[in-house]
C-alpha cells in the first residue's frame, strides 16, 4: 500500500496540533471515571421496599457492622459505563486477534444460541439426576467426541481451564506412580524451555522439580539433551505439540517411547490441538494425558468473554485415577458418579460440580456443525493461514525459524537490529494500525519474540490487511529515523504507555476514597 494513501492525519500522530478537548473526551470517544468515582451518596438505581415495621431482623450476627463501600449510581449511570467500558475492550468480535498460542477463533452465534436454550443454561447442578438427564448426554457425548477424535480411552471433563487441566493429568500421573510404590522417589518432571509458563508451575506446584530441556536449532526438543536427562527419578515429560514455536515436534514418537522406558509417563500440553484436529490422535503419539482447552480448539469464548474449560484425556494406565465425579449410562439413563466404585482409584475432586456446562454446549455445538470432516479442514486451515501469514512477511520481518510453521508462525527482532526499536515497540505501533498485538516475548528461546496465530477464522482480506500494516510497520521502523515514532506509540489509544510490570507486581486493587468517607448516615440505604 502506498504509505501516502489512506493514512488520516489525527491530532498528535499528524501535523496538526494535538486537539485538547474541554471535557477531556475525544469526540465521542467518552474519557471514563471509575464507577466508585461516580457514585453520589443517596443516589438509587432501584427502589426496594422498607422492610415492614416491626419485621424481625433475620441477620443476627451476620448483619453487617460497616458501610459496604459500594459506589451509589442510577440505572442509567451503570448501563452507560458498562456499555462504554465495552466499547472500550477489544476482542474477537471486533477485529483480527493475532495473539499466538491463544486461537483467538470466532465463536460461531449458533453456539451461543445453544448454551442459552434454558434446558442447559436454568438447570442446577444439585438438581435430580433423572431431571438432567439431558445435560448429562450432553456432556457424555461431548466425552465421545474427545475420545474419538484422540483415539484416547477415557476423559476428565471437569476442569475449568487448560492450567487446571494440566494440574488433573499431572494429580493423575503422581498418583499411578504412587500406586506403583514409586511415589517418593520419581520426583522429576522435564519441561522444554519453550513451554508455556503453567507446565513448570504447574509440577513446581505439586513438589516436583522442574528439569528444564534445551531447544535445538530446529526449534524443537533437543533430543541428546532428552535422553541425557532420562532417569529412574523422572516422572514425566510435559511437552506441547506443535510447540510453543508454531513447529511439530517431529521426534514425538520417540520421545513418548524413551519416557515410557524410563518408567515415566508423557504429559501432552494440548493448548495447540487447533492445528492437528481431526489430523493427529495423541494416542498415536503414546500420550498418557493430554488437556484441550475448549475455549481455544473449539471456539467458545475465552480470556474476558467466558471461563474456560480444559478436559483432560487420559490413557489406559492414567484412566482409573480420573477425578470425580465422571457421568456413565446404563440401561437406567445417565448417571453421575460421585464416590469411588469398583475398579477405579479417582484421585479425589477438581471442582465443586461437573464442570464448565455452558462451554461443554458450546463446543459440542461446534463439533456437530462442523463434523468430523469439517474439524479436519478447520485444522488444515488453520496452518495454511499461518504458513500465508509466514511467507508474505519473510522477506521484511525474520522468521524465528525456517517454514513450513503448522497454526502460528514466529518471528524474531533480527529484523529490527540498529533500528532503535524494539519488539515492545513495535507491538505498540501496530495497537494504533487498529490491531491487537501479537504474542510478544513468548517463547523464550526466541530473542524478542512475535508469535502470530491468525486462526482458521480470518478471511484471505483480513489477513492482507494485517500483512499490509505489519510490512508498512517493518519498512517504517528499517528507514533508520524512526525509532522516536515507535517509541510514543500508541498514540491514538484512550491510555498511552502504561507502566504493565508494575501494574503486574503492584497492582492497586481497592479503590480508595480520596477526601474522608462520608459518615455513616449518608451511606447507601
Ligand atoms: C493457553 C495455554 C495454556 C493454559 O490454558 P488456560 O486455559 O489459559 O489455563 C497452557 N499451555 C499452552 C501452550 C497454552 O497456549
Amino acid at each position: 500500500m502506498d504509505k501516502s494513501q489512506g493514512r488520516v492525519a489525527r491530532d498528535t500522530a499528524g501535523e496538526l496540533p494535538p486537539v485538547v478537548t474541554h471535557s477531556g473526551h475525544r469526540g465521542l470517544q467518552l474519557e471514563e471515571k471509575l464507577i466508585f468515582e461516580q457514585g453520589v451518596p443517596g443516589r438509587i438505581g432501584v427502589d426496594v421496599p422498607n422492610p415492614p415495621q416491626g419485621a424481625a431482623d433475620k441477620l443476627g450476627a451476620f448483619a453487617r457492622k460497616e458501610p459496604i463501600g459500594l459506589p451509589d449510581l442510577s440505572e442509567p449511570q451503570v448501563v452507560r459505563h458498562f456499555t462504554r467500558l465495552s466499547q472500550k475492550n477489544y476482542g474477537i468480535d471486533s477485529g483480527l486477534f493475532s495473539l499466538g498460542s491463544c486461537t483467538m477463533k470466532h465463536n460461531p452465534r449458533l453456539n451461543e444460541k445453544m448454551a442459552r436454550l434454558p434446558g442447559f443454561a436454568d438447570i442446577h447442578p444439585l438438581q435430580p439426576v433423572k431431571t438432567v438427564q439431558g445435560a448429562l448426554e450432553l456432556i457424555d457425548e461431548l466425552a465421545r467426541w474427545l475420545k474419538t477424535l484422540t483415539g484416547m480411552p477415557a476423559v476428565a471433563m471437569s476442569p475449568a481451564a487448560g492450567a487446571h487441566g494440566e494440574l488433573c493429568g499431572m494429580v493423575a500421573i503422581w498418583a499411578a506412580i504412587k500406586a506403583k510404590g514409586e511415589g517418593e522417589t520419581r520426583r522429576r518432571v522435564l519441561v522444554p524451555e519453550s513451554a508455556h509458563g503453567t507446565n513448570p508451575a504447574t509440577a513446581a506446584m505439586l513438589g516436583f522439580t522442574v528439569d528444564p530441556i534445551p531447544a535445538d536449532a530446529r526449534g524443537r526438543v533437543d533430543l541428546a539433551a532428552f535422553e541425557a536427562k532420562l532417569g529412574p527419578d523422572v516422572a514425566a515429560i510435559m511437552l506441547t505439540n506443535p510447540n510453543t514455536c508454531g513447529l511439530f515436534e517431529t521426534d514425538i514418537k520417540r520421545i513418548a517411547d524413551l519416557v515410557h522406558k524410563a518408567g515415566g509417563y508423557f504429559y501432552c500440553d494440548g493448548a495447540n490441538y487447533n492445528a492437528i484436529a481431526g489430523r493427529v490422535r495423541p494416542a498415536d503419539l503414546g500420550v498418557d494425558a493430554m488437556h484441550i482447552n475448549l475455549h481455544k480448539t473449539f471456539s467458545t469464548p475465552h480470556g474476558g468473554g467466558g471461563p474456560g474449560s480444559g478436559p483432560v484425556v487420559l490413557s489406559a494406565a492414567l484412566a482409573p485415577f480420573a477425578p470425580l465425579p465422571y457421568v456413565v449410562h446404563g440401561k437406567d439413563g445417565f448417571r453421575l458418579v460421585e464416590t469411588k466404585e469398583a475398579g477405579a482409584a479417582p484421585f479425589g475432586r477438581l471442582k465443586g460440580f461437573n464442570g464448565q456446562m455452558g462451554m461443554f454446549v458450546r463446543a459440542l455445538a461446534y463439533m456437530l456443525s462442523h463434523g468430523a470432516d469439517g474439524i479436519r479442514r478447520a485444522s488444515e486451515d488453520a496452518v495454511l493461514n499461518a504458513n500465508y501469514v509466514h511467507a508474505r512477511l519473510k522477506d521484511v520481518m525474520t522468521p524465528a525459524f525456517e517454514g513450513p510453521c503448522m497454526h502460528e508462525a514466529l518471528f524474531d527482532d533480527r529484523f529490527l537490529k540498529d533500528t532503535g526499536v524494539s519488539t515492545l515497540d513495535f507491538a505498540k505501533a501496530l495497537i494504533d494500525e487498529g490491531y491487537h498485538p501479537m504474542t510478544m516475548y513468548f517463547p523464550l528461546v526466541v530473542h524478542g519474540a512475535m508469535l502470530i496465530e491468525p486462526t482458521e477464522s480470518e478471511s484471505k482480506d483480513s489477513l492482507d490487511a494485517f500483512i499490509a500494516s505489519l510490512r508498512h510497520l517493518a519498512a517504517l521502523a528499517k528507514q533508520g529515523n524512526q525509532a522516536a515514532h515507535f517509541h510514543a506509540a500508541p498514540r491514538l489509544t484512550p491510555r498511552r504507555r502504561l507502566d504493565e510490570t508494575r501494574a503486574a507486581r503492584q497492582p492497586i486493587l481497592r479503590w480508595k476514597p480520596a477526601a474522608p468517607p462520608a459518615p455513616t448516615a449518608q451511606a447507601a440505604e
